[in-house]
């Protein structure tokens, strides 16, 4: 890994101040002084837009002339070690960056637009504080519990559903951190691998080294694992051997895209595992969803309006007295929001369930039976946390309007960004 570096600790790191490095190390202060997650810098012959990410939104933070843009370009490929000839392709690097007290690695894409310009993304990789303690997800000690000990049970596949960008990585990270990895093997394939796990055996899908998911899969699963990571279930191969370890005495953990718990189960069975080996399979489903957290130096209380009122009866919720909204002040940087923590719907499957399940059901009828079973829907999670003034109307409707299946228009207007 290279190093864009203030301390100059390491022979091999470029001081902060260097002059080849300013403008990069200015835009990466920036962002993490914000608290984003993404940068995307984005350039058309004549101008250049810096962009960041902050908590799951996208906002323009400069607009800077063509030759400033060409400038930091050049100064993430030169941190990223990146060929600085070759502009005709894509390239992909990483670099370490630090101001003396924060330190983050940056993951970088620089990719050639039509017609001869450039853009380039940075991802900032969180550290590892942030993610290593499951306290930070936003569980109750309850949920803890529970999937603690699921996650101990000697086998069984576990899946950790939601949408892109829902934190499913990051949740996956923490709750191995609930499990007894001294006293087990762990073996992970992950594409790629974020962070290093304490007692896995991380493999990265790498198909130019001939490691491709399958072939990964078929290694580990030679090396008796007890417990196994997929990264991502996103195929057939993927989706069979997690279930297939899970029945032959493995502890299985796997992230798969799916908006809840019902969605995450039939994606399997679309992955042509079939309902009886599903059925027997099948411990535990963690849907998930990231919800902005308001600012609480700003928020403006303001009474419920009617069509939100209805919208806490529709799922059960007492509308609170009063709701908070966003505003936007110089603690949260106008964004009305500070961060964001997790909403759950954590669906623990019994064998009642998984007999029920291998006779073959309809994703709706899924959805209908984990309702019976009294598992909470992340819509009523994320309402939860409105009427407790941690998260906002506005952040719900924008990010569950399409399944909180109203047909009428929604109570505020969810194409608004931000505060
Ligand atoms: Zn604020």
């Amino acid at each position: 890994m290279n190093a864009v570096d203030a301390t100059g600790e390491s022979s091999s790191m470029k001081p902060l101040n260097a002059p080849k490095n300013e403008l990069l190390s200015a835009v990466v202060a920036e962002a993490v002084a914000e608290g984003a997650t993404d940068i995307h810098l984005d350039t058309w012959n004549e101008r250049a837009i810096v962009r960041f990410r902050v908590d799951g939104i996208m906002h323009e933070k400069l607009q800077v002339s063509a030759s400033d843009a060409r400038r930091l370009i050049n100064q993430v490929r030169v941190s990223a070690e990146l060929d600085i000839e070759a502009t005709v392709k894509p390239a992909e690097g990483q670099f370490r960056w630090s101001n003396g007290e924060a330190v983050r690695d940056v993951r970088v894409t620089v990719l050639p637009t039509a017609p001869s310009n450039e853009a380039a993304h940075l991802r900032l990789l969180t550290t590892p504080e942030d993610w290593r303690d499951a306290e930070h997800l936003g569980l109750s000690i309850e949920e803890r519990r529970a999937i603690e000990a699921v996650l101990n049970e000697t086998h069984g596949l576990a899946l950790i559903a939601g949408p892109t960008g829902s934190g499913k990585t990051t949740t996956l990270y923490a709750l191995t951190g609930l499990e007894d990895l001294v006293h087990r093997v762990a073996v992970s394939i992950e594409d790629p691998a974020e962070y290093d796990l304490p007692n896995v055996r991380q493999m990265e899908v790498n198909p130019r080294r001939g490691i491709t998911m399958q072939e990964g899969l078929r290694i580990l699963l030679r090396v008796d694992p007890d417990v196994l990571i997929v990264g991502e279930i996103r195929d057939p191969h993927s989706a069979s051997a997690a279930a297939q370890a899970a029945l032959t005495g493995r502890q299985v953990l796997a992230t798969i895209h799916g908006r809840d718990a019902a969605a995450a189960i039939h994606a399997m069975h679309y992955f042509a595992v079939p309902y009886y080996i599903l059925g027997g399979a099948l411990r535990m489903v963690i849907a998930q969803s990231l919800v902005r957290r308001l600012c609480r130096a700003c928020a403006e209380p303001r009474a419920v309006a009617d069509a939100e009122a209805r919208l806490f009866d529709k799922v059960g919720v007492a509308p609170p007295a009063e709701i908070l909204d966003p505003r936007g002040c110089q603690s949260c940087n106008g964004y009305g929001y500070r961060g964001r923590t997790g909403v759950f719907e954590i669906a623990l499957l019994d064998d009642d369930f998984g007999l029920w399940l291998a006779d073959g059901r309809a994703q709706h009828e899924i959805r209908n039976r984990l309702g019976e079973m009294g598992v909470t829907p992340v819509t009523t999670r994320a309402l939860e946390k409105v009427a407790a003034g941690e998260t906002t109307i506005r952040e719900l409707t924008r990010l569950f309007w399409s399944t909180l299946g109203e047909r009428s228009d929604p109570p505020v207007d969810v194409k608004t960004e931000g505060p």
